[in-house]
């Protein structure tokens, strides 16, 4: 089994299309959309969800007014602040069931806490696994941890070669969660400067996960100098940066009429993307495949 993992800086460089473009494109598939914050692959593969999971993260005290006597030693020392009006605030609540224990009168119990859901869907494409992170949660790395593993149980269930992981962007703990253990990363970026910068970090990422690395520039043309220090910075490193794909309106058309590069239409971009998938799999055929 083998995992790929797309990564950019920051949202609207045109990753999605190319997870979408990828997905039309592979054989032998699962993907797995690790953006659990915000999610947006779904747009393109208008997935029909067949299983839905509940995804627990921690603990949260709740207090049982019929019988709290209103004492509020909770409230006074609870070093969260998280309790008012005998009221546990349960964004602010942090688990740590000191009050449950000090509750002199057993008002206090602590419940699992539900942050977020996660789905085996079905896409005309293949299976897909994704998630939704719930409102004021935080723990993404670990839901992205997740749905990596639900993506390896559905891969090997199903005799499945690919697993191609749409990444969430930045470099924050989602993203590590969405690196560490992946036999090869894919990082789209724009060349600007704030592009370059964000590439360099992710790389620097790659580096100590050890994972190999490959560059795409995508709307190359905009900035032909950005895009040759690109080039150079990824040769002195050591990186594959073949694909360079020029600006081009396609993208939009295609995801207005929620489609994907490849669905959409011929043309240079899509035999880019195209192209650009052998590469993926050359390179994924060079690297020891993960165990599930
Ligand atoms: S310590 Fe117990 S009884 Fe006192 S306010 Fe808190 S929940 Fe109510
Ligand atoms: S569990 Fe800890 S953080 Fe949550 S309300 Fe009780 S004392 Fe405060």
């Amino acid at each position: 089994m083998k995992e790929v993992v797309i990564l950019s800086g920051k949202g609207g460089t045109g990753k999605t299309s190319i997870v979408g473009s990828f997905a039309a494109i592979a054989h032998d598939k699962v993907m797995a959309d690790c953006d659990v914050d915000a999610a947006d692959l779904h747009l393109l593969l208008k997935p029909i969800t067949t299983e839905t999971h509940q995804f627990r993260n921690g603990q949260v005290a709740v207090i049982d007014k019929s019988i709290c006597t209103e004492c509020g030693l909770c409230r006074d020392l609870c070093r969260f602040e998280a309790i008012s009006a005998n009221t546990v605030d349960p964004v602010a609540c942090e688990g740590c069931g000191f009050c449950f224990h000090l509750c002199p009168i057993g008002a206090i119990s602590m419940r699992e806490c539900q942050a977020g859901e996660w789905f085996i869907s079905d896409t005309r494409h293949g299976p897909m696994v994704h998630a939704r992170l719930g409102i004021a949660q935080e723990n993404s790395g670990k839901l992205v941890a997740l749905v990596r593993q639900q993506a390896r149980n559905l891969a090997q269930e199903n005799g499945l070669e690919y697993i191609i992981v749409d990444g969430p962007p930045g470099i924050g703990c989602p993203v590590i969660s969405s690196l560490s253990g992946v036999n090869l990363a894919l990082i789209i970026t724009e060349p600007t400067l704030s592009g370059i910068h964000d590439m360099e970090r992710i790389l620097g990422v790659c580096e100590h996960f050890k994972v190999p690395a490959m560059v795409c520039v995508n709307k190359c043309d905009v900035n032909e100098e950005n895009t040759r220090t690109i080039l150079e910075y990824c040769k002195a490193r050591g990186v594959t940066a073949e694909t360079l794909i020029p600006f081009d309106n396609i993208f939009t058309e295609a995801m207005v009429r929620g489609k994907s590069v490849v669905e959409y239409g011929e043309g240079r971009v899509t035999s880019k993307i195209k192209n650009m998938w052998q590469k993926v799999l050359s390179k994924l055929n060079e690297v020891p495949a993960t165990s599930p």
